[in-house]
């Protein structure tokens, strides 16, 4: 599944070819993938003369801002890729006239089809049918609309997310660190890989009760989050599971993981195997010489 460091490398590649991207045309294949409005057609109706400004993240939800032709602001464009959801470019045929192209078989999983006037299209592809998107009408709160952003606690990179902030927020918690670590209300965007990779940084074992935490140890589990996260951006996202940006290929991060899908292989740094278990139903992955 995406986390963070994957959307925002989608978020990065979507910015630089997209930007100034006046749809021309929306075509929805699977009406489940539109959250809102409840009627596709008004989605495409929507997004259709519409410019793509600029790409923004908040947490796992990528949101586009959209302006009409003459400046005005004409809402946002939200999306979140679920389990499998994935953005493709595809370049304007050799030779187009003008007009969009009406491109062969677009394959299976194709959900959503945007085209630019010159025949580029935007293709977004989903296998697993969990990905949704909506339009914001200028004027509403966008929270209103995609409601999952209204839980969402605070980015990894904000100031926010302090040492403070999670004393108090794990304060008296009898659940398990790793829990804690992918609850989206206490930090955005990190899932499964991350929170191990950040729990192995910081030498603490997943199962650590989350209130028995001081200050000290939050401390290194804060910079390890953000550390990991960051090296992850720029490597790309994940070389692992079904992620691929905007040209079909993953990223590098796999390469250097530490524990995550290293079960039973030695540890990287001590030697020791490493372990794997499930906790909070997701598998979980853990040095028992370097995180206590
Ligand atoms: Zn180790």
């Amino acid at each position: 599944m995406p986390e963070l460091p994957e959307v925002e490398t989608v978020r990065l590649g979507l910015q630089r070819q997209t930007q100034d991207f006046l749809i021309a045309r929306v075509e929805v294949l699977r009406n489940r993938a539109i959250a809102a409005p409840p009627d596709p057609a008004l989605f495409c109706l929507a997004l259709e003369g519409c410019r793509i400004e600029q790409w923004g993240r908040r947490g796992k939800y990528l949101l586009a801002v959209l302006r009409h032709p003459d400046g005005q602001p004409a809402g946002i464009w939200g999306v979140h890729l679920r389990m499998t959801g994935q953005f493709l470019w595809i370049a304007a045929p050799e030779g187009a006239g003008s007009g969009p192209a009406v491109a062969p078989d677009p394959g299976q999983h194709t959900r959503v089809r945007i085209w630019e006037q010159n025949g580029a299209e935007l293709r977004f592809i989903d296998t697993r049918s969990f990905a949704q998107m909506w339009f914001v009408p200028p004027g509403r709160a966008v929270d209103s609309v995609i409601t999952g952003l209204a839980r969402l606690g605070p980015e990894p990179f904000d100031p926010g997310f302090s040492t403070p902030y999670l004393q108090g927020k794990l304060q008296g918690s009898r659940r398990p660190i790793k829990s804690a670590l992918l609850d989206q209300s206490l930090v955005a965007g990190i899932g499964n890989i991350y929170a191990d990779e950040s729990l192995f940084a910081a030498g603490i074992l997943p199962q650590t009760v989350s209130g028995r935490l001081g200050s000290q140890r939050l401390e290194r589990l804060r910079g390890a989050v953000v550390e990991i996260l960051q090296t992850s951006i720029g490597a790309g996202g994940t070389s692992f599971s079904d992620f691929r940006d905007l040209t079909g290929t993953n990223g590098n991060y796999g390469g250097q993981a530490w524990v995550y899908r290293r079960g039973g292989l030695p540890c990287r740094r001590c030697g020791i195997p490493l372990m794997r278990d499930r906790l909070a139903g997701r598998s979980t992955h853990w040095c028992p010489g370097c995180q206590t």
